[in-house]
């Protein structure tokens, strides 16, 4: 069921500008004064005006730099004051809050780490009752929506109506290229929950190395999302926490320039008369694999019944391993994935099986 969230669009909070991308750019961490206020002028002198660094770090280790902490504070003040920028930085406590709304951050952001976790959830949305400061919160750390919607729905409960989310990727045990695994589907499903709500992608995290910003950025501006949050340091490879990923910001100036901005919609009345034939269609063929779903599923209810009467178990691995070999060949000679046909036929297994659990237990 879908949670009602009362937001305000990021376009109303005065913060990001469109076109597209809207962009917040800044190191991993605030390291030194120098190194914040040299990292915000070169992001400002190409135009980025919302500034992020980590004040206080959530690190897998105990031992690594775990941030400056609330003295860092003083140096987005700085960039604030000096160049007109809104800054922003992650937080994970009560403590943290106090901190940023003393100091006038402009925008906080919750951490994957923090979104995993609905004690500390809570205690933040406590803290922040009263308030409107906009929030953005990170996907959790695993593929779990509706810990990333809870997560909101504390935030909005406490009256928090300037709310956003940051999809940074999920972390795997699965071998990828990247740190995190992209897990576009998780993002694709809360978009269409909540159109309205200001939708960054991470592909810093996500990357965890900057060979792979541009595509993943790329990917997120094909997607329709609104904005990045990129990593930038102005000098990277001496970076105190995730050297790898972040950009000069000179780079980040040629990979933002580099990207292809596709409209979301078009008003273009031959490209609504197109895009209408060709919807017409798709739905056509929707109905047809409906219908095709419901005869394959009396088909698994009529053997589910020849199987129960010949007390046969349901679940016959060595031919549903056959069946899925011969799609996944099939398919490649007409051009469809092995990712696709898999994904697609382990769902029709699955439900064939419950169908024919009901047939068995009838
Ligand atoms: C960060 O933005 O620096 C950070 C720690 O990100 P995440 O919570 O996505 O790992
Ligand atoms: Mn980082």
């Amino acid at each position: 069921m879908a949670h009602e969230l009362d937001i305000i669009p990021g376009t109303e909070w005065g913060f990001f500008t469109l076109p597209r991308p809207m962009c917040i750019a800044g190191p991993c961490s605030a390291e030194t004064e120098e190194q914040v206020m040299e990292t915000a002028r070169g992001l400002h002198e190409f135009g980025i005006h919302v500034y992020r660094a980590g004040i206080w770090k959530p690190r897998t280790h105990p031992g690594s730099f775990e941030g400056v902490g609330t003295p860092g504070l003083r140096w987005l003040r700085k960039v604030k004051e000096t160049y007109g920028m809104k800054v922003c930085t992650e937080v994970a406590s009560e403590k943290h809050v106090l901190e940023c709304l003393k100091s006038g951050v402009d925008i906080i952001w919750i951490g994957a780490r923090t979104t995993a976790n609905p004690f500390l959830m809570q205690e933040i949305a406590d803290a922040l009752s009263g308030t409107d400061i906009p929030v953005l919160v990170k996907n959790p750390v695993s593929p779990d929506l509706d810990l990333w919607v809870g997560a909101l729905e504390r935030l909005n409960r406490s009256g928090i109506r300037k709310l956003g989310v940051v999809h940074r990727g999920f972390s795997t045990s699965a071998s990828i290229p990247y740190r995190n695994d992209p897990g576009w589907k998780i993002a694709i499903e809360l978009r269409t929950r909540y159109p309205q709500m200001v939708f960054f992608a991470d592909p810093s995290h996500m990357g965890g190395d900057r060979k792979y910003l541009q595509e993943l950025s790329q990917r997120a501006m094909d997607l329709g999302l609104d904005g990045l949050m990129v990593e930038s340091h102005c000098d990277p490879s001496c970076a105190w926490s995730d050297a790898r990923q972040q950009l000069t910001p000179r780079a980040l100036q040629n990979l933002l320039e580099s990207l292809v901005i596709r409209d979301n919609t078009s008003d273009n009345e031959a490209y609504k008369e197109g895009i209408d034939v060709l919807r017409a269609r798709i739905d056509v063929i929707d109905e047809s694999l409906l219908k095709l779903l419901k005869d394959r599923m009396d088909v698994s209810r009529s053997i589910g019944r020849y199987k129960k009467e010949h007390n046969v178990a349901i679940l016959q691995a060595v031919r549903w391993e056959q069946l899925l070999s011969d799609m996944v060949a099939s398919a490649a000679s007409l051009g469809i994935s092995e990712e696709a046909v898999r994904g697609v036929m382990t769902a029709i297994h699955e439900e064939s099986v419950r169908v024919q659990n009901q047939v068995l237990e009838a």
